[in-house]
């Protein structure tokens, strides 16, 4: 217990707060609760609005589809540790820095707008290449294949966060670079940085639902549809909102709304269409019925 507690003191990014043991636990179990019912917020408004489902889903022909194994269960609890620290550390940040304005007399366009835009643009810039490193053929098969395991997303958030643990750390880093890199660039306000954060969660789960949101904007183009194409043809469409990146990459690939998996490429633009589609599967293709919205949460 001792040797756990100078651990904790040694490591102050594991409770900046400093808050008792049950006060932590505490957080953590409410920040779950809080992320379920977004998820769940989330999903259920773009039901009520009726958007409608990707073309791939309406076909009438169930998609592939891979429920969750052991792996994904223990990748889910590490990386929801994780989304308590860094939501921690985060915090502490925006409470702490005398560069974080916090009063509602410091809103103006620069820090809001502005830094809303910056955000999500370093987001991708550092996001789209770290996916791609990911992709590539000897770091592939350890870390990124797992979140392919799903060729057609649709859980929302479990499908999101259902990663290696390392590639959710790249993830929350290049997040934490976006945020610091507006602050010093745009004096972020605090509120813009809580929107950013929000916004970007909602996007991240939407991206693995069935349902097709596309919206441009300023030169973002988020679109369900891109994303999903991604899960399909793992070499193409690497970022998530500036999809700019991928036509200067070359990976851009318009949505086709076919239901095959299959592509002419494997990870980093290799491999044949057999090895395209099971390159991220855990056994055969199964195309049984993907789940109810009632199902969402089995094996969690
Ligand atoms: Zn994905
Ligand atoms: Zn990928």
């Amino acid at each position: 217990m001792q040797a756990m507690l100078s651990t904790v003191a040694a490591m102050p990014f594991l409770n900046p707060w400093t808050l008792s043991t049950s006060w932590w636990w505490g957080g953590f179990f409410l920040t779950r609760a809080a992320i379920a019912m977004y998820d769940f917020l989330v999903i259920g408004i773009v039901e009520l609005v009726k958007q409608p489902k990707l073309p791939t889903r309406n076909t009438g022909v169930p998609v592939r589809y891979v429920g969750l194994d052991a792996a994904s269960v223990a990748y889910l609890v590490i990386n929801s540790v994780q989304e308590w620290l860094f939501v921690q550390n985060l915090c502490h940040f925006m409470w702490n820095s005398d560069t974080v304005p916090k009063a509602v007399a410091d809103v103006g366009p620069l820090n809001t707008v502005a830094a809303l835009y910056v955000m999500f643009v370093v987001l991708d810039l550092f996001y789209a290449p770290a996916h791609r490193f990911l992709h590539w053929r000897p770091v592939y098969p350890y870390i990124h294949k797992h979140h392919h395991r799903q060729i057609f997303p649709v859980r929302g958030y479990l499908d999101a966060g259902n990663e290696h643990p390392i590639e959710h750390l790249i993830g929350t880093s290049c997040t934490w670079i976006a945020v610091y890199t507006a602050v010093r660039t745009t004096g972020a306000h605090a509120a813009t940085i809580f929107l950013f954060f929000n916004v970007h969660a909602a996007l991240a789960m939407l991206n693995h639902s069935p349902f097709d949101v596309d919206v441009t904007l300023l030169g973002f183009n988020y679109s369900v549809k891109a994303h999903e194409t991604h899960h399909r043809k793992f070499t193409t469409n690497y970022a998530q909102y500036w999809m700019g990146i991928d036509h200067a990459m070359g990976t851009f690939r318009p949505y086709d709304a076919s239901t095959s998996a299959s592509s002419s490429e494997g990870y980093n633009g290799e491999g044949s269409a057999e090895g395209s589609a099971d390159a991220g599967s855990a056994g055969k293709p199964k195309t049984r019925a993907q789940p109810k919205r009632g199902a969402k949460t089995k094996g969690l």
